[in-house]
């Protein structure tokens, strides 16, 4: 998964698919993980089609066994993939469904996140005012339990909420805080330099709000 917050992902792919031929049938929860990165991958690459596929075969597989975490997380990644398939209540069925297995299970980075992904499902659907709220929540509680890069993602959130908003200089100031916030290197960070690289064209998207 390095290459993959690279953004390397083909390179990222190989080495998944190869640890699935290496992988005995057997250990099913590790192959799983396996499948849930792939599709994770996918997704990134905005093959999201395919990364529905996959993610769905994982969630199936994780419920096959009764494997909670898996569950959660699988449920997370589908958040996400339905944003930006468009599919908008079925993005905030699969993030209510993360976020309330996260918190019982006490998962905090999943539940870190997947605030992030209901967040940006309330972003797609110009509900600005409850994607503000909850950005602030993700921003917290990564903030609280030192996940930098979920920090990160929730004040590139911001930025978007302060750009939908009509208030540029706002959303600059949160896109260079989003840019430190990140692991240097960090694919991911590459958003917010998208954005930055062309604050007059309105009509600019990144991976997170196109
Ligand atoms: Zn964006």
């Amino acid at each position: 998964m390095v290459f993959r917050e690279l953004g390397r992902f083909e390179e990222s792919l190989d080495h998944l698919n190869r640890s699935l031929t290496l992988i005995p049938p057997k250990h099913v929860v590790g192959r799983l993980m396996i499948t849930c990165s792939v599709g994770m991958i996918q997704h990134a690459q905005r093959k999201h089609e395919e990364a529905a596929r996959t993610l769905d075969e994982m969630l199936s597989g994780c419920t096959a066994i009764d494997y909670q975490p898996g569950i959660a997380l699988a449920q997370m990644v589908l958040c996400n993939i339905h944003r930006a398939l468009g599919n908008l209540t079925t993005s905030v069925e699969h993030g209510r469904a993360a976020l309330t297995l996260a918190r019982q299970l006490k998962l905090h980075r999943v539940e870190c996140e997947v605030l992030n992904s209901l967040a940006e499902a309330a972003l797609a659907a110009n509900d600005v005012d409850h994607a503000e709220m909850v950005y602030a929540q993700a921003k917290e509680h990564s903030a609280h339990h030192s996940f930098a890069r979920f920090e990160a993602r929730a004040l590139e959130g911001l930025a978007h909420t302060a750009r939908a908003r009509g208030d540029i200089a706002e959303a600059e100031r949160h896109w260079r805080k989003a840019i430190d916030r990140y692991p240097i290197g960090m694919y991911d960070s590459t958003h917010a330099q998208q954005h930055l690289a062309s604050l007059d064209d309105e009509t600019t998207t990144c991976f997170r709000c196109e």
